[in-house]
């Protein structure tokens, strides 16, 4: 079933458009049904942006993806953010990855240690 539901109709998911950078690239993102596979451009109260689907913004409750933890925004949500502690034992080599670019909730499975 098609829900019929415009983006400026939902005053929440209206106001995380980042309406500047979408009207620049030509994007009527407040025009487009919820449920639209049309990328624009988004922006939350807390300066995150990210550029990803209208209807995918809409399902996950138009949530930011990084202020509720689901990918990570360097410096703030990251492993060596919150647990820096933790951070010193992360051996970058093995892990193929920088503990800044990793996600909290992954941190708590198992990942290489360095040998001390
Ligand atoms: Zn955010």
């Amino acid at each position: 079933m098609k829900e019929k539901i415009r983006v400026s109709e939902i005053e929440e998911l209206a106001l995380l458009l980042d309406n500047e950078l979408n009207i620049s690239e030509g994007i009527d993102a407040l025009n487009q049904y919820v449920n639209s596979g049309c990328f624009a451009n988004w922006k939350c109260p807390k300066e995150h942006s990210c550029n990803e689907k209208i209807s995918v913004i809409y399902r996950r409750k138009h949530k930011c993806f990084y202020c509720s933890g689901r990918l990570i925004w360097s410096g703030e949500n990251d492993l060596q953010t919150l647990y820096p502690e933790l951070a010193k034992e992360f051996d970058i080599e093995c892990n193929g990855v920088e503990p800044k670019n990793v996600e909290v909730p992954n941190a708590f499975l198992e990942f290489y240690r360095k040998v001390q």
